[in-house]
């Protein structure tokens, strides 16, 4: 992995990333107003890749941040790399481009520099972002997500975005895509969970293999928001060889669980709304764990997803049956 100056990394399409990313989901209590006030600090303290979503619905609020920081001199909307994601709504080919316009209408851009395919199972479309039936289950769509990513290459071909790439696909979704007939670009990038206990070793290998990033989220060891995460799993940043590690370095677990993904190649997602911690995360430049430390935490991996998406298991094209 060649590592520019501005901590950029090459994709497959040419353009570049940079290898750490500053997330923006936050459950539905916190305030609109803290997503908006973190982003700019975000940016301040030196991120240049925020993650967002239709899905997170605080994109206008994401898109305010930025453009108060390139108001007041600190970027140019070229620093910014933003990721937006196609929310499972808007799978059918004819609703891909009306959902990118609708992003970029939130965010005031005129172009996204990375949209994916935030989930690969298809919901019926319409207001409801998890439309269910009388029995609370998802009420799911009939789309070939062939022509999903189709249409993505043709919002890439409108110049309506810089980069196209998937979320939370199996390596066997990934292939598909790869072997469809008249692909046209490939995913630069699969979004998925990764952390020290779900460390993803086999997907980051078939990954690589292909020349598609890998992005890990929940590198922190997730929101653990109750609604979405089973309170009895183990709490990352409470592990203590990554506690060990980190006072070595006299840094801190949060800094090590990133540093280990850039290291292995991995771009890292952080969300977090508190300036102090906003802070920390970004200082992961400046120090490097020895080839020991990262097997030690290669050996923590426990295959412990912390966000299993239980609403859509029983749906065509959930992801997670798979071993990778
Ligand atoms: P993370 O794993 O990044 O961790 C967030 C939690 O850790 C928060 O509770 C945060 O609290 C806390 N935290 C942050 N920094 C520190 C630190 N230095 N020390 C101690 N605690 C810390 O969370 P997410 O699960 O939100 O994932 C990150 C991003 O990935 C999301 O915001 C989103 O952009 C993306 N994502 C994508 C998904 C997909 O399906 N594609 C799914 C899930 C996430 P606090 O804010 O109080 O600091």
């Amino acid at each position: 992995m060649s590592l520019s100056k501005a901590h950029r990394i090459t994709m497959n399409d040419g353009n570049t990333i940079p290898v750490l990313g500053f997330g923006t989901y936050a459950p539905k209590s916190v305030p609109k107003s803290e997503c908006e006030m973190a982003t700019k600090v975000a940016i301040e303290v030196g991120f240049r890749h925020i993650d967002g979503a239709f899905r997170y619905e605080n994109e206008k609020q994401v898109g305010q941040a930025i453009w108060a920081k390139i108001a007041d001199g600190t970027v140019t909307r070229e620093d910014i790399f933003y990721t937006g994601k196609l929310w499972s709504t808007h799978h059918r080919p004819e609703l891909v481009r009306p959902a990118l316009e609708e992003t970029l209408k939130s965010l005031q851009f005129d172009y996204l520099d990375l949209f994916i395919i935030h989930w690969p199972v298809s919901f019926k479309p319409g207001k409801e972002k998890l439309p269910m039936d009388e029995n609370h289950k998802i009420i799911s769509d009939s789309v070939d997500l062939l022509d999903t990513w189709e249409a993505m290459e043709n919002c890439k071909d409108a110049g309506l975005l810089k980069s196209i790439g998937v979320s939370n696909f199996n390596h066997r979704q990934l292939e598909m895509i790869l072997s469809k007939t008249r692909l046209k670009y490939k995913p630069v990038c699969n979004q998925v969970e990764c952390h020290p206990y779900l460390n993803q070793s086999k997907l980051l290998e078939f990954c690589k293999s292909k020349d598609i990033l890998l992005v890990a989220y929940s590198a922190l060891g997730s929101h653990r928001e109750a609604s979405w995460v089973d309170e009895k799993t183990p709490i990352l940043l409470n592990d203590p060889v990554l506690g060990a590690i980190a006072k070595k370095y006299d840094r801190t677990p949060a800094q090590v669980a990133l540093r280990y993904q850039i290291q292995r190649g991995v771009v890292v997602l952080a969300k977090s709304f508190n300036e102090k911690r906003i802070k920390e995360n970004f200082q992961v430049f400046d120090f490097q764990l020895t080839s020991e430390d990262m097997e030690f935490i290669d050996s923590l991996n426990k295959n412990l997803r912390y966000l299993t998406f239980d609403h859509s298991k029983e749906c065509t094209n959930y992801p997670f049956n798979d071993e990778y």
